[in-house]
């Protein structure tokens, strides 16, 4: 394996009323989905996920339940704005969490196409704010993860792995890797402490918010490394490594890094490459350290004893993968490894000299430089709130407010992904995974899916009275390569479901 795996991102989005400060927000998250899911033709029914998982196996008014699904009479109607949760045709997730809306990308097998889906999911939350201005009091949408004033919410990351790999192997060799990575993948915010008291500009959106080094918890003493087991595929197999502590990005490059860069890491976990041991000590201390110390200066200690800087410890994580890049696959490597190894060396390289050089590429760097501008130009001081307007402001999915996306337009930030793409993939589902099959399910037999979840998708035969699920526990089927065909061919859905038990069982 190399870069290539499973692997998908979950951003919940910042949410803000600002002509109306009491606005419930769990009602405007509610509003964000549903006014984007009717925007796309997407029926109330279709807005059940949980329930395809957790339906009781009995039905107190006589449907057949023998496959555990909820008959479509029996699921949340979405006018509960927390249970708004729908499926959207590019294979996605829309739903609200934490009062937050959030948006979890289908899943893909590239870090490229993790940050076209991505990208594809703040072009959701754009169309729902436009849609919603038209609705007072309309509502304001940030990709960013916490609001300055103590309140922090989720980008997570979710890669597929071997079940068979030593999760404590898992903790050890990540953990040092997850303390510096910021360095290449923060944000960057105005403020330091939870919230933001203290004056000052750090690295990272998300480090001040994390407690402990290992742990289940995703809201309360948030860890490292978090124990979240819940695969969505074969258990037996497979793991979904449930990553937290990483930041949200507008700048491709630090997002395709983020998730080309851990997931070249955890290739080598699973192989059992590492050689040497890079433990930090005090990780989640170090942690905050490394977030909350721009210069890149200050050295970090490892358990072996040794002082290092935080470009230091990445610089040997970017050695140990280029050799075992070269030993493992040498010249057959493919080019999404290449790319990442590439973004990998050159943004190294510029934080190696002066941090500022990296501007194009790091959004904590893009952010500080836009900063400084304002700094400068006005005389402020770090503690002054036009400055932590400014850094709110940077991620407003606007095209003509969010200061990321009017960086990204004047071509001062690289762009990997264009608008154009992004837009397509918010309904054209990934190809290669078992999203496509989930998508194509929707947007061919839109009146027959009653639910759908990671590893199934539930349907309604028209005069059966038992729905029949569809199980996609393998995230590598249902492709659009193995049953697209299939999928085209059939004229409804019980010829679709007629030619899937005959088939090699191909979504299974
Ligand atoms: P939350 O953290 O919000 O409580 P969650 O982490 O359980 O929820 P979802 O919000 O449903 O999950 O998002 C799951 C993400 O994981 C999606 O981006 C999806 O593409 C991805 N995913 C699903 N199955 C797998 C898998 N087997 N391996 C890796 N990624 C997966
Ligand atoms: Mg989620
Ligand atoms: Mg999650």
């Amino acid at each position: 394996m190399t870069v290539r795996r499973v692997m998908g991102i979950e951003t919940e989005y910042g949410i803000s009323v600002p002509g109306a400060p009491g606005a419930n927000p769990m009602v405007l998250s509610g509003d964000v989905v549903t006014t984007y899911a009717a925007s796309r033709g997407i029926r109330p029914a279709q807005a059940s996920w949980d329930y395809a998982d957790e339906a009781p196996l009995r039905d107190a008014r006589g449907f057949d339940m023998g496959r555990g699904a909820a008959h479509p009479s029996q699921l949340t109607d979405i006018e509960d704005p927390t249970m708004a949760n729908v499926v959207l045709t590019n294979g996605a997730r829309l739903y609200v969490d934490h009062a937050h809306p959030e948006y979890s990308s289908p899943e893909v097998t590239t870090p490229r196409d993790a940050v076209v889906w991505d990208k594809a999911g703040e072009l959701v939350m754009r169309e729902a704010v436009h849609r919603l201005a038209t609705v007072p009091p309309g509502v304001n949408l940030y990709k960013n993860n916490t609001d300055g004033k103590g309140a922090s919410y989720g980008t997570h990351e979710n890669y597929l792995m071997s079940r068979r790999t030593p999760f404590s192997r898992i903790i050890s060799q990540l953990t040092p890797f997850f303390v510096v990575r910021q360095v290449m993948c923060g944000s960057g915010r105005v403020g330091i402490g939870v919230d933001s008291r203290t004056p000052g500009y750090q690295l990272a959106q998300r480090s001040d918010f994390f407690e402990t080094e290992v742990g289940l918890e995703t809201t309360l003493k948030r860890p490292i490394i978090n124990t979240r087991d819940e695969p969505h595929a074969v258990a037996d197999l497979y793991r979904r490594l449930h990553v937290i502590l990483g930041d949200a990005n507008h700048c491709d490059v630090a997002n395709l890094l983020k998730m080309g860069t851990t997931s070249l890491v955890l290739a080598m976990i699973e192989d059992d490459a590492f050689t040497t041991d890079l433990s930090v000590a005090a990780p989640v201390r170090t942690l905050q350290a490394v977030s909350h110390d721009p210069s890149l200066q200050s050295t970090i200690e490892l358990v072996d004893g040794r002082s290092i800087r935080p470009v230091e410890l990445l610089r040997t994580y970017f050695e140990l993968a280029t050799d075992y890049v070269d030993t493992t696959w040498g010249s057959d490597v493919d080019a999404e490894t290449t790319e990442v190894l590439h973004w990998w060396d050159t943004v190294l390289t510029a934080l190696e000299g002066d941090p500022m050089d990296a501007r194009r590429w790091v959004d904590w760097v893009a952010k500080l430089s836009v900063l400084e501008g304002y700094r400068e130009r006005d005389s402020l001081g770090w503690g002054d709130p036009r400055l932590r307007a400014v850094d709110i402001q940077w991620s407003d999915v606007r095209a003509e407010r969010g200061l990321a996306h009017r960086l990204a337009a004047t071509g001062r930030v690289e762009v990997l992904v264009t608008d154009e793409e992004a837009t397509r993939a918010m309904d054209a589902a990934p190809e290669d995974t078992r999203a496509w099959f989930r998508g194509a399910c929707l947007r061919k037999f839109p009146e027959s899916v009653v639910a759908a979840s990671w590893d199934s998708v539930v349907v309604e035969v028209p005069g059966e009275r038992t729905l029949q699920r569809i199980p996609i526990l393998e995230p590598l089927r249902g492709t659009k390569a193995a049953v697209g065909e299939l999928v085209e061919g059939a004229p409804d859905i019980r010829s679709l479901l007629a030619s899937l038990a005959v088939a090699d069982r191909p979504s299974d």
